[in-house]
């Protein structure tokens, strides 16, 4: 199903045939230039002139699987109480372009009729008001529609309502619960379901097991050659490699039967399994999978959905985990890694296959995929339940190279500065809540996080260079209070 948003441009009949006609061009012509450099086709639908025009085009909008969203704009002026009821049914993401036809004031040319064919400045402000008036969750971005950066913030944004889309059909494969005693995994999922409309359901650890005694050779094989084309084999022990192909083929199964796009388990329930899945959940990230250890299915969805908004619909996004500090003077960095599963999408090199032994969950020796992360700067993503509402934690990161080569280290590891500064930035952070386990990202920006939040309706916390700790208090303190009122 090819996939596209609509432009919706607002009109009325004031200024006569020849100007509707005018509009209706360059709208036709805005949206094929634009659907040749987004990251999906903009649809010209209408340039709409009453009321009935736009509730019929809002209400298509919400039944049509096709539209991912509507962006509108207003060529002329364009009296917005006829977008009131369109606008409330609007169940869409929604984007209000405020741009102008023609970059710059032509001298000689300008006179009242290029002036009533050319007043966006004054029917986007009417727009913009009536979005307001209604509460209506919404993006603005203004600046001439011609303009790179411009343009990359719709593409940003497109993505943004990709991710939303994808978040609303998401189903989520639970193997086992969650891990004993752990608090900030859990959450409700009834609540979550709402919000975000992701399925979480749970299948038996023992039928994963009956799946995999079913793969063959054949189709072990198969992966074997996908591993080796993708990865270098630091191990001789391939029958542990080939137990992880068996792995990821039954639950690649087990997921793809289901339409599940995401899972979680957790080594405190592996009945039956020789080794803890560590290249299997890798290699099913790589592929876009979203994934959670110890039980998080919380962060296995996010996973999924960034992964879905980053560059190509599988960006550079990663279950990850805080693990360890270098609190030196001059050098303060986080260490970030998991016991096996690290997405290989953030690789700065070719990873390795190896085989170390697992000092938890009691199995044999995994095989797992081990290198360093990419430098760049990127952000950490943790939702949290927060009892009654949900809270998307975003902090700004800069990735390095790490600093040390740790040899005796057996897994994959990704270090970096958080934002203001590690103390601060950890300060923040606890003090919002936000998880051991996060989503880091390279390619899906902290500005796509905060308006997938909004179409969402949760609530979005941004640590950033600027947040002290302070401010964030007064923040939370306020947003708790604003949050018990909606
Ligand atoms: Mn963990």
């Amino acid at each position: 199903m090819r996939q596209e948003f609509w432009f919706v441009v607002g009109s009325q009949f004031l200024y006569g045939p020849e100007v509707l006609d005018t509009v209706a061009s360059r709208a036709e012509e805005m949206a094929a230039e634009l659907s040749a450099v987004l990251p999906f086709p903009l649809v010209y639908k209408v340039t709409a002139k009453t009321n009935a025009e736009i509730t019929e085009v809002m209400k298509a909008a919400n039944y049509d699987d096709r539209c991912l969203g509507v962006i509108t704009w207003c060529h002329t002026f364009s009296p917005s109480k006829m977008w009131i009821n369109g606008l409330e049914l609007l169940e869409k993401p929604y984007c209000h372009l405020a741009t102008q036809y023609n970059m710059e004031i032509p001298n000689e040319e300008i006179d009242m009729d290029f002036m009533n064919l050319n007043q966006a400045a004054h029917g986007d402000r009417e727009h913009g008001f009536i979005a307001a008036r209604l509460r209506k969750p919404r993006k603005v971005i203004a600046g001439y529609w011609r303009d790179e950066h411009v343009q990359q913030r719709l593409a940003a944004w497109m993505r943004t309502a990709y991710g939303v889309a994808f978040s609303r059909s998401l189903r989520v494969m639970r193997f086992g619960d969650n891990m004993r005693e752990v608090a900030v995994t859990e959450g409700d999922k009834v609540e979550v379901q709402i919000r975000l409309g992701w399925q979480v359901n749970t299948w038996p650890v023992g039928k994963l097991v009956d799946v995999m005694n079913t793969v063959t050779d054949e189709e072990i094989d198969a992966l074997m050659e996908e591993y080796r084309s993708s990865y270098d084999f630091a191990t001789n022990d391939i029958e542990t490699v080939r137990y992880q192909a068996r792995e990821e083929i039954a639950i690649k199964r087990m997921m793809d039967e289901e339409g599940c796009s995401a899972f979680s388990n957790t080594f405190q329930d592996l009945y039956g399994m020789k080794q803890l899945p560590g290249l299997a959940s890798q290699h099913l990230m790589a592929q876009g999978y979203g994934y959670g250890g110890e039980g998080d299915w919380k962060v296995s969805a996010m996973t999924a959905i960034m992964k879905r908004m980053g560059e190509d619909g599988n960006g550079a996004s990663a279950f990850m985990e805080d693990y360890t500090y270098n609190l030196v003077a001059g050098a303060k960095y986080s260490l970030g890694a998991h016991m096996l599963e690290v997405c290989p999408s953030v690789a700065a090199g070719r990873p390795r296959i190896e085989v170390h032994p697992l000092g938890i969950g009691d199995r044999e020796d995994p095989a797992r995929l081990v290198f360093e992360g990419k430098e760049g700067d990127a952000i950490v993503v943790s939702l949290v339940d927060m009892g009654g509402r949900l809270r998307l934690i975003c902090q700004d990161i800069h990735c390095v190279k790490p600093i040390l080569p740790m040899p005796n280290l057996p897994v994959a590891r990704v270090m970096w500065q958080a934002m203001p500064d590690l103390e601060t930035g950890l300060e923040c952070w606890i003090t919002a809540g936000g998880a051991h386990h996060t989503v880091l990202s390279y390619d899906v920006s902290a500005e796509q996080m905060k308006d997938w939040a909004a179409i969402m309706g949760i609530e979005f916390v941004h640590i950033t260079k600027d947040t002290t700790v302070e401010s964030l208090e007064k923040e939370l303190f306020l947003n708790d209070i604003a949050w018990k009122l909606r």
